[in-house]
């Protein structure tokens, strides 16, 4: 016989509360923040059913809950909760409970949770590269004549660290990942339609809503929110081509560093890098000035943040020194900026960053199990429902 037992867990609470969810318990079912959310379906409709599944602990519904990923928290329910249960924080909360529940190994996602385990973090990057320079005889001093960064982190070094991390952090996201779409599978709330859709044409659907932010410009509340999450997103992106053109073309088409300023690489790097910052800037003044209605910020907020803002930072700057001819402090940058690096791909599944992996395919999947989506005349009556509010 089928156990229908709800299993409440009362850690679950408390770690959601200490996330970020702490205003939950305000939260009387009214159900106006899902009235209002733009990107909320009448099936089922979110964020009022995971407020209560969240005030009574229901762990496992909630992290294979797609609909928590197909929140944007942009804070438009936030703004209008007549109890200032703040739905957009509950469900930032369990998004970041879900990377550390899905981390596989366990103790990194415990490690990237909190600020005690930062230091032990950077020491990683920090020694393994520090131990390449005593290698190569650079610790004391640095190459002479012109400024070459393979000069003083050889490619013969840097390379195969970086390659052997992204196989290990790629085995330990398809880990998590497969274990994330069986709990979708198995506790999908609004139930499975298969058919309507292919996993390809569901994939395509998500990666176009990803590129476009389509649905994140539906929300209301806060545009600011909207325009510095696309910088970054596009920064990134600028980014990770350019890594992925040089890779292949040191490799396979004998590219010789340093690429000059009009090469239309490098114009796309520098463009990736002011992206970024522009996009971390925007976020970080949001967030700042309270400016951001998905509601405060968190370690996980700030971590992503940080990382991806000083990332561009020293990429700019190892480039402005360079140019400047300034050999020790411009090596000594590229040497922050790898740490920084080495730190983003490492840690990803286990940080916020994680975030673009899991709503693509809680995305993917919403579409591919048939679930609803709101209608363009739902989104402007919600509109509306707002303004005379
Ligand atoms: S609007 Fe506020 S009180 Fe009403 S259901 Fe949503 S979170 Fe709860
Ligand atoms: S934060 Fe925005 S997208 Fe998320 S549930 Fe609230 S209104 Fe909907």
């Amino acid at each position: 016989m089928a156990n229908n037992l709800i299993e409440s867990d009362i850690d679950f609470v408390n770690d959601i509360t200490k996330l970020g969810g702490g205003s939950l318990k305000k939260c009387f079912q009214c159900a106006t923040c899902s009235v209002v959310c733009n990107l909320s379906s009448d099936d089922k409709p979110f964020p009022r059913k995971e407020m209560i599944w969240a005030q009574w602990g229901l762990k496992d519904k909630l992290i294979s809950d797609p609909d928590v990923w197909r929140c944007y928290q942009c804070g438009d329910c936030s703004v209008n909760c007549p109890r200032g249960a703040k739905p957009a924080e509950v469900m930032g909360a369990i998004r970041n409970y879900s990377f550390k529940n899905y981390a596989f190994p366990k103790f990194m996602g415990t490690a990237l949770s909190s600020p005690k385990y930062l230091p032990l973090l950077f020491a990683v990057p920090l020694i393994l590269f520090l131990l390449v320079l005593a290698h190569v005889g650079n610790l004391i001093s640095v190459p002479a004549g012109e400024i070459v960064f393979a000069k003083f982190i050889p490619h013969l070094y840097v390379d195969p660290i970086f390659i052997a991390v992204s196989a290990v952090v790629a085995g330990a996201m398809a880990m998590s990942i497969t274990k994330f779409w069986k709990n979708m599978d198995t506790n999908n709330p609004h139930g499975n339609h298969y058919g309507e859709k292919s996993i390809l044409q569901s994939g395509i659907l998500a990666a176009e809503e990803i590129l476009t932010h389509n649905k994140f410009k539906k929300c209301d509340a806060n545009n600011l929110r909207y325009s510095g999450h696309l910088a970054i997103f596009y920064g990134f992106m600028a980014l990770f081509a350019v890594t992925t053109i040089v890779f292949f073309g040191l490799y396979v088409f004998g590219l010789e560093l340093p690429l000059k300023l009009t090469n239309p690489v490098k114009i796309l790097a520098n463009i990736g890098a002011v992206a970024l910052i522009t996009g971390c800037t925007i976020a970080v003044y949001n967030r700042l000035n309270k400016k951001d209605t998905a509601g405060e910020s968190y370690y996980y907020d700030w971590l992503f943040l940080g990382i991806l803002f000083f990332i561009g930072i020293t990429g700019l700057l190892t480039e402005l020194v360079r140019l400047s001819g300034n050999a020790p402090v411009a090596y000594w940058t590229y040497f922050v900026h790898l740490v920084f690096v080495f730190f983003l791909i490492a840690y990803l599944p286990y940080s916020k960053f994680a975030h673009l992996m899991y709503r693509f395919v809680a995305i993917v999947y919403a579409k591919y199990a048939g679930m609803r989506e709101p209608a363009e005349d739902a989104v402007s009556e919600k509109t509306e429902v707002k303004s005379v509010a």
